[in-house]
């Protein structure tokens, strides 16, 4: 029962330039004191408003940046430091699929060459070896073969995000970061995406990092889900429990503000006020205060703890008791 990943304490702190002269004292926290798990096979919903910190994350876990705090440990091993002279396998066992397939897609080449590189770059196989497993991978993702002798723009925005996972999947790797994979697609092209997400998962026993702002979408594909704000993880649980029992009033004003498909189900919606203070300076205390609804005097001064509520949930909240 090894966790794949472990995230323990995670920070990436950022420098933040004011003028003409870096101040060393002032940090954009984006990241700030993360702790999460995924097991094989696994997948953990991280789900916030944008600026809360989850694709920052999501890139630290990658090793796309080197974290300023706290550890990543992945397969039995600590990456949190190691150099990117010997970054190489890790690149290998863990992927990314991002939001805008187009930015990570270059287009001028074509997506033969596209789906070859992770292969030259690990220094796998020869030509011929190298094009028959694109043809599989095309195949694998629902594309014919003949799309290797294409280019990105001639394809939709969905046959372009299935190339964006064929390249992530091109290396067997353990751990894909989904860095809001549908979020630019019509929303009948993203079940089409997500359901190939999740048979991808069972045929290669992945686990999956799925980062997304909108709880509907992390909701069919996650077995646990992770609530950010701030730099901030405020509450987890499992995918069941987050919708019916979610504890955080975060969390809730996230839930009350899914659109509800019955017109005539009366649902209060509570409505966000102000929108996510800035990182650079927090607001003091349990930084939600400012627009939190049950917010109380304490708020504003003691920063609560993520605590274990039982029933494999975890909390941030001072009217959220932990389990004694
Ligand atoms: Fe709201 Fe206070 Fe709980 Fe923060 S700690 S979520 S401000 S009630
Ligand atoms: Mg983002």
């Amino acid at each position: 029962n090894e966790a794949l990943l472990e995230v323990d304490n995670l920070c990436m702190h950022f420098p933040v330039r004011e003028g003409l002269l870096l101040r060393a004292r002032t940090f954009n926290r984006a990241v700030d004191g993360v702790s999460f798990s995924i097991g094989p096979g696994e997948t953990l919903g991280l789900v916030g408003e944008s600026g809360c910190g989850k694709s920052t994350l999501g890139r630290c876990v990658a090793r796309l940046y080197r974290p300023t705090g706290g550890s990543i440990r992945f397969n039995g091993q600590d990456i949190t430091h190691l150099p990117d002279r010997t970054l190489r396998p890790l690149r290998r066992d863990i992927q990314m699929i991002f939001q805008d397939p187009m930015e990570s897609l270059n287009s001028r080449h074509t997506v033969g060459d596209i789906l070859e590189e992770p292969f030259i770059v690990q220094k796998l196989g020869g030509r011929p070896w190298r094009q028959k497993r694109v043809a599989e991978l095309l195949n694998t993702v629902g594309l014919p073969a003949r799309s290797a002798s294409r280019y990105p723009f001639e394809f939709s925005g969905g046959q372009r995000q299935r190339i964006g996972i064929a390249r992530a999947i091109a290396l067997n790797p353990k751990l894909v970061i989904c860095d809001e994979p549908v979020s630019a697609l019509d929303v009948s092209i993203q079940s089409q995406i997500l359901n190939l997400l999740v048979d991808l998962q069972r045929e290669f026993k992945l686990s999956y990092l799925f980062i997304a702002h909108d709880l509907a979408v992390v909701k069919h594909v996650s077995d646990r889900v992770a609530i950010m704000y701030l730099g901030k993880i405020v509450e987890t649980a499992a995918s069941e429990t987050i919708y019916h029992q979610a504890r955080h009033p975060y969390s809730q004003s996230l839930i009350a503000a899914i659109p509800v498909p019955d017109p005539h189900r009366r649902v209060q919606r509570q409505v966000l006020h102000g929108d996510v203070p800035s990182p650079i300076n927090p607001p003091s205390g349990c930084s939600f205060h400012p627009r939190c609804p049950v917010a109380e005097e304490r708020c504003s001064r003691q920063t609560p703890t993520l605590l274990d509520i039982g029933g494999n949930q975890l909390a941030a909240c001072h009217l959220v008791p932990g389990r004694p």
